[in-house]
């Protein structure tokens, strides 16, 4: 599983604002995104009654778009819950992770498909160091953030744990993991490879934190019982949210009021 984890470590953004650190949900932009689009497909389905069948069928498709986006959404949600329960001390750490100058870094993380996935490994980091601050970590979400995309499958909790364990050693130490990783892994032929040779600390880390996560995991079955699995929850979730918009859309449809 870990040797198709990698870090992507790319170089020089503008710094932008600061937040509180928290773990958060990277879908949280793309919710609003589509959100907004189901309230305009809403919209023109119910303005345009007599609406050409080619067009009700790109609407159609547009509607099951978005509606995967939420659900993702929701997934994302049950599995960053799951996640705090079954390993609350390394959430919470997380969860409060500071750079080297004690900034608060956002950790947005989204659990994706792998027909989705930017990248051919089941976990990725995504760090950038700003132009004008060498210790400040970034990421498609803006400054003082890191990104964690993870194939959705059932050891997706045991791939984030571990991914943890790389961002947890990175971002106090980023000036200085940045050049270790351009010296250790430029140039290297085998990708899979970069974030894992003996002398990376943050690989060393990763495991560390994947251990943890599978004693943790024991801990709460034996206390609790049976974790219920990644896909259960999926399926759950994307039948749940099928039906809610498809309802959302009858009902407004029918009374000619907003898609909410
Ligand atoms: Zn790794």
């Amino acid at each position: 599983m870990y040797d198709k984890c990698i870090l992507l470590l790319l170089l020089c953004l503008a710094l932008t604002t600061t937040l509180m650190a928290r773990i958060k949900n990277g879908y949280a932009p793309e919710l609003v995104s589509a959100r907004g689009c189901l309230q305009e497909l809403s919209r023109r389905l119910r303005e345009n009654p007599d609406m050409r069948d080619w067009e009700r069928r790109r609407i159609n498709l547009a509607i099951r778009e978005h509606t995967e986006t939420v659900a993702y959404y929701q997934l994302t949600d049950a599995l960053l819950k799951q996640m705090r329960e079954i390993s609350p001390k390394m959430f919470d750490f997380m969860d409060e992770l500071k750079d080297k100058r004690g900034r608060e870094t956002d950790i947005y993380v989204r659990f994706i498909p792998k027909e989705r996935s930017m990248v051919l490994f089941s976990g990725a980091s995504y760090f950038q160091e700003s132009a004008s601050d060498e210790d400040a970590s970034q990421s498609r979400f803006g400054a003082l953030t890191v990104a964690i995309d993870i194939w959705i499958c059932d050891s997706s909790l045991q791939l984030l744990a571990h991914e943890f364990g790389h961002t947890c050693y990175i971002v106090p130490n980023l000036s200085t993991y940045l050049k270790f990783y351009h010296n250790v892994y430029s140039g290297t032929n085998v990708i899979s490879h970069a974030g894992h040779s003996p002398s990376d600390a943050s690989g060393k880390l990763a495991y560390d934190f994947g251990s943890q996560f599978a004693r943790d995991r024991r801990s709460f079955r034996s206390d609790s019982g049976p974790i219920p699995h990644v896909s259960v929850i999926a399926r759950n979730i994307r039948k749940h949210v099928e039906e809610l918009i498809a309802w959302n859309f009858a009902e407004a449809l029918a009374s000619a009021s907003t898609f909410d």
